[in-house]
């Protein structure tokens, strides 16, 4: 074969490869071209929009339960489903810690051991599970400069009650209604603490850590004070500080509003 051979056959070669371009690029379907477009989308591809479960722990309020679901979609968009409640396993409680350190402790339920449940019965149509429980939630409270060690004294922080607990960034947290009632018999007030909780949860499942931008009065990932909290999740805010808000809104099919000069109202 001479060299204007090989060069016709070559010359014939990519005539039809660029033949076979021009002709599927013409004649293809609707579902190539929903395969192009993501091949040169990637960024839009990869931003969702989260699927929540919702998952009562024991008895627990119907209303509680949809008040849940509204304020996720109200504020994120993302739909929820409510889902058949699960029973509260022994094997949740805290006396095995109460045995580790040879201590009284009455029967509360480990935030820590739920939300890994949790995490573990999550069904692949949800992206997030939220765990809703009206007993007594506790994990242990760290000492703040040595996270390794409980703070002191032992006995009282070995096994601390929470409002909730979440994975940050992860799939599961836990919202204990339990608390919320301890001053006050106002259901409203009760159902508006909760909301707030799970605004603040499933702000660290989608990977918010607590902020310390903004006061409390400007984003609900400030974390509440400890010894004031009842007071200080009603004064908390209902809304994401801008900056949070962007993260959310850079990572995720949401369209946050930012705040503008002044204070959103309740969303
Ligand atoms: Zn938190
Ligand atoms: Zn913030």
């Amino acid at each position: 074969m001479n060299k204007k051979t090989i060069i016709i056959i070559l010359f014939l070669a990519l005539l039809s490869v660029f033949g076979f371009l021009i002709i599927s690029y013409f004649t293809k379907d609707k579902k190539n071209q929903v395969h192009i477009k993501n091949i040169f989308s990637k960024k839009e591809e990869t931003k969702k929009k989260p699927f929540i479960g919702i998952q009562p722990i024991g008895d627990f309020s119907e209303n509680y339960l949809k008040a849940s679901a509204q304020i996720i979609k109200k504020y994120y968009g993302f739909d929820a489903e409510i889902l058949p409640k699960s029973p509260l396993l022994p094997n949740f409680t805290n006396q095995k810690i109460a045995k580790k350190y040879n201590l009284q402790l009455p029967i509360r339920y480990r935030a820590d051991s739920l939300i890994a449940h949790l995490k573990r019965k999550k069904s692949q149509k949800h992206d997030y599970l939220i765990g809703l429980t009206a007993v007594d939630i506790t994990t242990t409270w760290y000492d703040e400069k040595d996270k390794t060690k409980i703070k002191e004294p032992l006995w009282m922080h070995v096994d601390w009650g929470i409002f909730g607990l979440g994975y940050c960034p992860g799939k599961s947290c836990l919202i204990s209604s339990f608390r919320y009632h301890f001053d006050t018999q106002d259901t409203e007030r009760i159902k508006t603490r909760m909301q707030k909780v799970v605004l603040h949860e499933l702000g660290h499942n989608l990977g918010l850590p607590h902020c310390e931008k903004k006061g409390k009065k400007y984003c609900f990932m400030v974390q509440v004070d400890l010894r004031n909290a009842l007071l200080d999740l009603d004064n908390s805010s209902w809304t994401l500080c801008d900056e949070c808000a962007n993260e959310i809104n850079t990572k995720f099919d949401t369209k946050i509003p930012l705040k503008k000069k002044e204070e959103r109202k309740k969303v």
